[in-house]
C-alpha cells in the first residue's frame, strides 16, 4: 500500500506557483486573492486560515474578510459586486457554509466568472460541463493531480464517488469522466452502497460521515481517496474512511490529514495565477 501523499505533492505544486508570482511581481503585478466568511463570531475558520498561510508562503496577497452573522443578502452581494471592480483582486472566494438566510447560489453567481477562482460561478459550472477551459473546482482539479502524480490510470477504471455535492461530488464526477473513467455516483439515498463500494477500481469519499467506509466496503488493491473531514469528540481531524483498516487491503490511499485537503488549498493557489493570466492575456 502506497501512501498519496498531499502534503508533499503540494509543497512540489506551490515552489512552482512561487516562482510565477516572483515572475509576475517583476512585472508589477501582484496577485490578490480575497476571501469572504459569514461566520457567527466573526472568526476565521481553520480553511480560511490554511488558505491565508497557503497564500503567504507562495507571495500571493491574501485579504480575508469576516462579515458578521447577520449580515443580510444585500450586504454580501454589495460587497462581492465592489471587488469585482477592483482591479487589484485577483480572485474572490466565498467560504461555505454561510448562514441559512444566505443564498450561497446567488452570491456564488455575483462572484465576476473571471474571478471565481473556486469555481463555482454557473457560468463556469457550464463550462465545465462542456469541456470548455474554466477554474476546475479546487477539490476535483487537486484529486485528479494527486492521481496523476502517482502515476495511477484512470481510464477504463471504475470510479465511484459518494457524495453528489456541488462542490466536490459533481465536479469530480466530471473530472474523472474527462479522464475516461466510468463513473458511478451514490449518495443517502443509495440502496445498498458497498454494492457500488466494492466494484470500485477508484472510490472517492466526500460525504463528512466519519468511517462510513470500512475494510469489507472496498475492493482489493483499489485506490481510495477520502475527502471527508470531521473532527471526533477529542477533537482529532479524521475522514470518511477507517484509514487503519481499509489501508491493509488497497494499493494507494489519501490520510487525512496530509491528503485531499493540502491539494484543494494548492490548486485554489494555482487558479488565483490563472486569474491573473487570464486578465493578462484575454483569450
Ligand atoms: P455535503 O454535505 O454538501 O454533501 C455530502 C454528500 O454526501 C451528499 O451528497 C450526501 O447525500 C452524501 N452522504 C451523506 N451521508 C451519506 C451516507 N451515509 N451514505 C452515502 N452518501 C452520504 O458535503 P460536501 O460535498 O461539501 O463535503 C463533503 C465532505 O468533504 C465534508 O466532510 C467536507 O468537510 C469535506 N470537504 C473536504 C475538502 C477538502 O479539501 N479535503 C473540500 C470540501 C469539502 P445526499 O445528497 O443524498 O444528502
Amino acid at each position: 500500500m502506497e501512501i498519496l501523499n498531499g502534503k508533499e505533492v503540494s509543497q512540489n505544486v506551490k515552489l512552482a506557483i512561487k516562482s510565477q508570482v516572483d515572475k509576475l511581481k517583476e512585472k508589477g503585478i501582484f496577485p490578490k486573492l480575497v476571501t469572504i466568511s459569514v461566520q457567527r463570531d466573526g472568526a476565521f475558520s481553520i480553511y480560511i486560515k490554511n488558505k491565508k498561510k497557503a497564500c503567504d508562503e507562495v507571495g500571493i496577497i491574501c485579504e480575508n474578510i469576516s462579515l458578521g452573522f447577520q449580515t443580510s443578502q444585500e450586504e454580501l452581494i454589495e460587497l462581492i459586486e465592489k471587488l469585482n471592480r477592483k482591479d487589484d483582486v485577483h480572485g474572490i472566494l466565498l467560504q461555505s457554509p454561510v448562514p441559512e438566510h444566505i443564498d450561497i447560489n446567488k452570491a456564488f453567481s455575483t462572484i465576476s466568472p473571471s474571478k471565481d477562482v473556486d469555481g463555482f460561478n454557473p457560468v463556469n459550472i457550464g463550462k465545465l460541463m462542456l469541456g470548455q477551459e474554466t477554474f476546475i473546482p479546487c477539490t476535483a482539479k487537486g484529486i485528479i493531480r494527486l492521481l496523476e502524480y502517482y502515476n495511477i490510470e484512470i481510464e477504463g477504471k471504475h470510479a465511484v464517488i459518494i457524495g453528489r455535492s456541488n462542490i466536490v461530488g459533481k465536479p469530480v464526477m466530471k473530472c474523472l469522466l474527462d479522464k475516461n473513467a466510468t463513473v458511478t455516483i451514490c449518495h443517502s439515498k443509495t440502496k445498498d452502497l458497498s454494492k457500488y463500494t466494492k466494484s470500485a477500481d477508484i472510490l472517492v469519499v466526500a460525504t463528512g460521515q466519519e468511517g462510513l467506509i470500512k475494510e469489507d466496503m472496498v475492493k482489493k488493491d483499489s485506490v481510495v481517496i477520502d475527502v471527508g473531514i470531521n473532527f471526533t469528540q477529542e477533537g482529532k481531524l479524521v475522514g470518511d474512511v477507517d484509514f487503519e483498516n481499509v489501508s491493509r487491503k488497497v494499493s494507494y490511499i489519501t490520510p487525512v490529514p496530509g491528503g485531499v485537503g493540502p491539494m484543494t488549498v494548492a490548486m485554489l493557489l494555482e487558479n488565483v495565477i490563472i486569474a491573473v493570466k487570464n486578465l493578462e492575456d484575454p483569450k
